[in-house]
């Protein structure tokens, strides 16, 4: 059973990432604690009214809700047998440490990728309404225009409301103030490995199974 995390700023691929290891591994959930939040926001749940303003604003979530919507995420049947690629947790050094009194990570995947390619990604960013599965108006566009290549719905090019030039600024800025203690916290536990962005979905079967095969690594 694996437990990874998907780490990296807006926009490098997190979601593609989990998809991509998803095809190899069908039983490992994937959870987004962006795509929870926003389910609880368009289903005007308690949790969503108080995360609204956060999420519209490009800010952070606090801490102790998206702890305690994560917490009960893991715990759930599927995830406890089958489990997990963490995608958008931790944020904070506070929710790496609160995770590592709910469970042991196997795997911290950093992904790198240059600023360009971040406003890129996240300007151009949508999914299909029907299915989520998520394009690029410049690096992923549909193979046929109008149409998603997963579930055959008509899609329209309808960003995020966060994907704005004004919320991602911020998003980035929160990203620089809070990775480098995290990244730090999961270099010592000696499970951090890095990954290029743009390598992402090219990358073989053979090496996605290397990539997340179980190991410690050694002390950098
Ligand atoms: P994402 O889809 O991961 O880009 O997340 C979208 C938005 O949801 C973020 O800009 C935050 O407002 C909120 N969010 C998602 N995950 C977290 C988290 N771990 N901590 C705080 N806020 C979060």
């Amino acid at each position: 059973m694996k437990k990874i995390i998907l780490f990296g700023p807006p926009g490098s691929g997190k979601g593609t990432l989990a998809s991509v290891i998803i095809k190899i591994f069908p039983d490992i959930v994937h959870i987004s604690t962006g795509a929870i939040l926003r389910a609880n926001l368009k289903n005007e749940t308690p949790l969503g009214f108080k995360a609204k303003k956060y999420i519209e604003e490009g800010k952070l979530v606090p801490d102790d809700l998206v702890i305690e919507m994560v917490r009960k995420r893991l715990a759930q049947k599927d995830v406890k047998t089958c489990g997990f690629v963490l995608d958008g947790f931790p944020r904070t050094i506070k929710q790496a440490e609160s995770l590592s009194k709910i469970v042991d990570i196997d795997l911290f995947l950093l992904i790198k990728i240059s600023q360009y390619a971040i406003e890129k990604r996240i300007l151009g960013r949508f999914s299909c309404q029907i299915c989520g599965a998520i394009y690029n108006l410049y690096t992923l566009p549909p193979k046929v225009k109008g149409i998603c290549d997963k579930c055959g719905s008509k899609i329209e090019f309808i960003q995020r409301t966060d994907d704005n030039v004004q919320s991602l600024k911020k998003r980035l800025k929160h990203y620089e103030n809070n990775a480098k203690p995290i990244i730090k916290y999961y270099k010592k536990k000696r499970i951090l490995k890095y990954i290029n962005s743009e390598k992402i979905l090219s990358l073989s079967n053979k090496q996605i199974r290397k990539m997340i095969e179980k190991e410690k690594l050694p002390l950098l």
